[in-house]
C-alpha cells in the first residue's frame, strides 16, 4: 500500500478517550516539527513494525529479497511489540506491520494485530500472499481486527506475476485472494480491506486494463497501480522501469468509491471535494525537513530502531532497545538529536545519516496522505485548536500538499463565526 487510498479509507476513532490522546500527542508533534524542535516531548504517531524481516521470493530490487540486506531473519515476538505499545500505543493511529519481509511468516501475526487493536490502532500488512494458508489461520487474521492486506500481484497471469515476483506461487496467491474475500464475505466484515496491489513495470505496463477487470471481477476492495522501481536502462532480459503511464485512476474498487463519498466526520462535510492525488512537491519545497523525525519511527523484532523505512541495513539504525535502554530513552537519544538538527539550515549536520538522506524527495511526502487522513477525522477541538495558530503548526508546503483539507477548514471556520479568525498557514 503506498498510502494514496489511506485518507478515503482510515475511520475515525471510535474511543473518545484513545481519541483525545492521539490528537493531543499529534498537537505537540506538529508544533514540535514547525518549530524544528529537536528533544520532544510527544511520541510517534504513525510507525512501521517489521513483522519478519526474512521472505522466501526473491524479487529482485527488493533489498531482502536480492539478499543485499544484512540483517539477521528474525520474527517480531509478542513481548517486544508489547514494549512498542507500551512506549506509544495509545499516542499511535497508524501500524505498517511490514518493510523487510513477509508478514504472513509470522505465525503471531494475528495476536500482535489483536493487542494493537486494543489501542484503537489501524493496522495494515502487506504480502505477497504466496504462503499457504490453512481455513483456520484465515480465520484468525480476519478475526484478528487488522484493517488492510494489500497483497502484491503484478500481473494478471502467472507468466507476467513471475517476471518480478521469482519464487512466487500465481495460482497459490489467487486461491488465497478468492478464499480470504469470500470467507470475509461469509462472516460479514467490513475489515480487513482487501487491496490488490500491482507494482507497474515496463514488462506488465500494457496488461493494466486487463488486470483492473480481473482484480474488481473477484472482489477486491482496493485495487492500486504503481510504479514499480526499477532502472530505466535495465540488462537485457532484467525487469525495467515502466515507458507508459498509469491507467488512471490508479487506486479504484468500491473502497476508493465509497472513500471519496464519505462525509461522516465534521471537515468531511466541509469538503467541496476529495482528490485522491494532492499537489505534486515542486522544486524547493523539499529537504527543508523530514517527518519521519517528528511523525514515525522504524521498529525491528529484535529491538533495533531505526529512523525510516528508507534505510534498512543495520549501522544506519538509531540505536536497541536493551538493559537500561528504553524506547522512550530511543526516541531522544543523540542520533535522533542529530538527525532532528540537520533540518532546516544547509549546511546539514554531516554526522547524521539523515544528512545524506538517500530519498530526499520522500521528506515532504511520506506521511502526507497519513496527515490528511488524520486531519480529515479530527474531532472538533482538534479543527478548533489548529485554526487558532495554523502558522505554529503548519510550513505553507502543507498547504500547497493539502489543498483539500486546507478548503475545508477555510469553509469550516467561515460556517463558524465563533472561531478566532486566523490567517492562512504562514
Ligand atoms: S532524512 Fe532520509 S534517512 Fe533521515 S529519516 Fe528522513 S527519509 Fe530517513
Amino acid at each position: 500500500m503506498s498510502a494514496s487510498s489511506f485518507p478515503l479509507v482510515l475511520p475515525k476513532v471510535q474511543d473518545t478517550a484513545l481519541e483525545t490522546t492521539k490528537y493531543e500527542n499529534l498537537l505537540r508533534a506538529l508544533r514540535n516539527r514547525r518549530l524544528n524542535v529537536a528533544r520532544l516531548d510527544h511520541t510517534p504517531l504513525d510507525i512501521t513494525v517489521d513483522m519478519c524481516t526474512a521472505c522466501h521470493l526473491r524479487c529482485p530490487y527488493c533489498a531482502t529479497g536480492s539478499g543485499v540486506l544484512d540483517r539477521k531473519a528474525q520474527v517480531l515476538g509478542l513481548d517486544e511489540h508489547r514494549r512498542i505499545l507500551d512506549f506509544c500505543g495509545e499516542q499511535l493511529f497508524t501500524i505498517w506491520y511490514f518493510s523487510n519481509g513477509e508478514p504472513l511468516l509470522n505465525k503471531r501475526l494475528h495476536q500482535i494485530v489483536a493487542d494493537a487493536k486494543r489501542y484503537g490502532i489501524f493496522t495494515v500488512i502487506s504480502t505477497s500472499l504466496s504462503v499457504p494458508l490453512s481455513a483456520t489461520r484465515i480465520d484468525e487474521i480476519l478475526y484478528s481486527g487488522l484493517d488492510l492486506i494489500s497483497c502484491s500481484i503484478d500481473g494478471p497471469d502467472a507468466a507476467t506475476y513471475n517476471r518480478y515476483r521469482i519464487g512466487g506461487d500465481f495460482n497459490l496467491v489467487q486461491s488465497n485472494l478468492e478464499r480470504l474475500i469470500a470467507r470475509k464475505r461469509e462472516l460479514g466484515l467490513q475489515y480487513p480491506l482487501i487491496e490488490w496491489r500491482y507494482l507497474v513495470f515496463r514488462h506488465n505496463q500494457d496488461l493494466q486494463a486487463e488486470t483492473r477487470h480481473l482484480a474488481h471481477a473477484k472482489g477486491v476492495d482496493i485495487l492500486e497501480l504503481f510504479q514499480g522501481s526499477a532502472p530505466a536502462q535495465a540488462p537485457e532480459g532484467a525487469v525495467a522501469a515502466m515507458t507508459g503511464g498509469l491507467l488512471s485512476p490508479a487506486i479504484s474498487g468500491p473502497a476508493v468509491e465509497a472513500g471519496l463519498r464519505r462525509r461522516d466526520t465534521l471537515l468531511r462535510r466541509y469538503l467541496p471535494e476529495l482528490s485522491i492525488n494532492p499537489g505534486e512537491p515542486g522544486p524547493g519545497l523539499l529537504g527543508r525537513k523530514c517527518d519521519w523525525l517528528y511523525f514515525g519511527s522504524m521498529f525491528y523484532p529484535d529491538g533495533s530502531v531505526g529512523p525510516c523505512c528508507v534505510l534498512g541495513n543495520s549501522d544506519t539504525d538509531f540505536g536497541q532497545r536493551g538493559p537500561g535502554m528504553d524506547y522512550r530513552a530511543l526516541w531522544n537519544n543523540p542520533k535522533y538529536l542529530d538527525a532532528r538538527a540537520s533540518f532546516p539550515t544547509p549546511p546539514p549536520n554531516p554526522r547524521s545519516i539523515c544528512a545524506h538522506c538517500p530519498a530526499p524527495q520522500v521528506q515532504d511526502w511520506f506521511f502526507r496522505q497519513s496527515l490528511r487522513a488524520y486531519l480529515l477525522n479530527a474531532p472538533e477541538w482538534f479543527i478548533q485548536a489548529v485554526l487558532a495558530e495554523p502558522d505554529q503548526l503548519f510550513y505553507p508546503v502543507d498547504l500547497y500538499l493539502m489543498p483539500d483539507e486546507f478548503m475545508a477548514l477555510k469553509r469550516y471556520q467561515q460556517a463558524k463565526p465563533s472561531v478566532r479568525q486566523a490567517g492562512e498557514p504562514g
